[in-house]
């Protein structure tokens, strides 16, 4: 029986590309009953604030895999984002991105280009928990979870042993976030031991991201938090020569969604001119997702070969190696015509199954750490006296508890009291440490933003200092 899978229209050049892409998959024979899903612009103009209705949802919920073309993303507040819907709906935890150079064909200036970006897709700074606190200040949460960087993790070196990959690069930037990124970078270590086979490197995020847009021939598979893995992945697509031409799979516990990584592109939408290569790749990956990887293969070639043969979209044709422009239908025709043949220049596709591997299990919860409470930050909105840092610490001096005394001021982090650095700039945000030499109980916490109430102090956030079997669970201000 056929495999179910939905797909998505989209805007813009969404319609085009995904017509293209359907009937060059039909013409390989790709065993698929297709079920359309109306999601994107329209949807929302309905009055549906995420994009996708009930209809839609129940589809995706029942073959587990989305074929999606690109959406507009309506200007204004009150709409959601429909990727970040189905994200978390489907449990989307790894985006995955390979970066191929086409040279000559496609214009690049790193013709051995060939890396796999595996970004974790859930986490970090998207989780969306921001706030305003001050007048002046405002913040984003950064969550990095142990499973969720655990499965992450395990995943992209699953990945690359299955690709027969040689070599997994993480880059974080823990040289500054010692506990976020320290976390995702020990855990790299930790469960990398497991793949003796595969060699391991861990490299600063910027120095990393300058590398991969100077020297990418260098890279394997490279594996990430979410918001680096962003950015990082549309360097390594424009360094591979198109943006237009590159796809990407999401995994998820729950199901699978495979897009191109291009937007629906108003400029050109309705003129029959758009490249169909970034959601075809994306369709391939979805074959080799759902056990179809020989039509994949043989569609990759075809493809391969059209390009060889000089036959380009408008997007990436040049002067030298561009025999015959085409719109986007004509560049079906040339692939479809071209099933069963092999690139004589480009490296073919794998062939046979070559299935991405699935979604690793939740690792089993570690046992609790011994947890005890030995102070907190608290953080305050204050604008008096000049921003003095002596002014505000002879304010608290008093409402401090003795066994919890207070042992420093940062301002934007930087400590500017005690024996702060008089040109520090100091914003109307405060985070105030009172921290003691021993264990002490939440009821003293209470007690203590009482009587910071009663006195009239707009503390706004606080957070708790815990030592984790003895090891403590919170960073030093700068200058501590
Ligand atoms: P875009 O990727 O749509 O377009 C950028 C440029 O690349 C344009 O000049 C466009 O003509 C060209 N281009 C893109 N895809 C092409 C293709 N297949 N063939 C030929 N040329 C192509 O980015 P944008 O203009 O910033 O965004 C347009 C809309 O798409 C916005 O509403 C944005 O929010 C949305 N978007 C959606 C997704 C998604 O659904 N996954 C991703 C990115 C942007």
């Amino acid at each position: 029986m056929s495999r179910a899978v939905t797909y998505t229209k989209g805007d813009g050049i969404g319609p085009e590309i995904m017509r293209a892409t359907l009937r060059v998959l039909g013409a390989a024979g790709a065993d698929i009953a297709w079920e359309e899903a109306q999601v994107g612009e329209a949807v929302y103009r309905a009055g549906i604030s995420s994009g996708i209705g009930a209809e839609a949802w129940e589809s995706i919920r029942r073959t587990k895999v989305l074929l999606k073309a690109p959406i507009t993303t309506p200007q204004g507040g009150g709409v959601k984002s429909l990727n970040v819907t189905m994200r978390k709906t489907l449990g989307l935890f790894a985006n995955v991105r390979p970066c191929m150079a086409l040279a000559p064909y496609v214009p690049t200036k790193h013709p051995g280009m060939d890396l796999v970006i595996v970004r974790e897709n859930e986490e970090d700074l998207y989780a969306g928990i921001e706030h305003r606190q001050t007048d002046e200040v405002v913040q984003c949460l950064k969550l990095i979870s142990r499973p969720g960087s655990e499965r992450l993790l395990r995943y992209a070196f699953e990945y690359a042993r299955s690709k027969g990959r040689r070599r997994v690069t993480c880059l974080t930037k823990d040289n500054i976030m010692k506990m976020t990124d320290g976390l995702f970078h020990r855990l790299f270590d930790e469960i990398g031991a497991e793949y003796p086979e595969l060699e391991k490197e861990h490299l600063i995020v910027d120095i990393g991201t300058a590398r991969v847009a100077s020297a990418p021939e260098r890279f394997d598979v490279i594996v990430l938090p979410n918001l680096y893995g962003d950015i990082l992945s549309d360097v390594a697509a424009e360094v591979a020569g198109s943006v237009g031409m590159a796809g990407s799979a999401n995994i998820g516990e729950q199901g699978a969604m495979f897009e191109a990584i291009h937007g629906s592109a108003p400029d050109i939408a309705g003129k029959g001119i758009a490249n169909p290569s970034g959601l075809l790749t994306a369709a391939t990956m979805l074959l080799r997702h759902i056990g179809q990887g020989e039509v994949a293969g043989r569609i990759q070639d075809a493809w391969l070969c059209a390009l060889e043969d000089g036959i380009h979209t408008g997007d990436i044709a040049t002067t030298q190696h561009t025999l015959q422009r085409v719109g986007t239908e004509g560049f079906a025709d040339a692939i479809i015509a071209r099933l069963g043949k092999t690139p004589r220049r480009l490296v073919r596709a794998p062939q046979g199954e070559a299935r991405l591997p699935p979604a690793p299990a939740r690792a089993t919860p570690r046992p609790r750490a011994r947890k005890e409470l030995i102070g907190v930050d608290v953080f305050f909105h204050w604008d008096e006296q000049g921003r003095s840092p002596d002014a505000l610490a002879a304010r608290l001096q008093p409402l401090a508890d003795p066994k919890l005394p207070m042992q420093m001021i940062t301002n934007r982090g930087v400590k500017v009291w005690p024996e702060g650095i008089p040109e520090t700039f100091c914003t109307d945000h405060w985070r105030v440490r009172f921290q003691g030499s021993e264990p002490i109980a939440s009821a003293q916490i209470v007690d203590l933003l009482r009587r910071l109430a009663e006195a009239g102090l707009d503390f706004i956030k606080t957070e708790h200092l815990y030592l984790f079997d003895g090891k403590p669970g919170f960073s030093l201000g700068q200058g501590q």
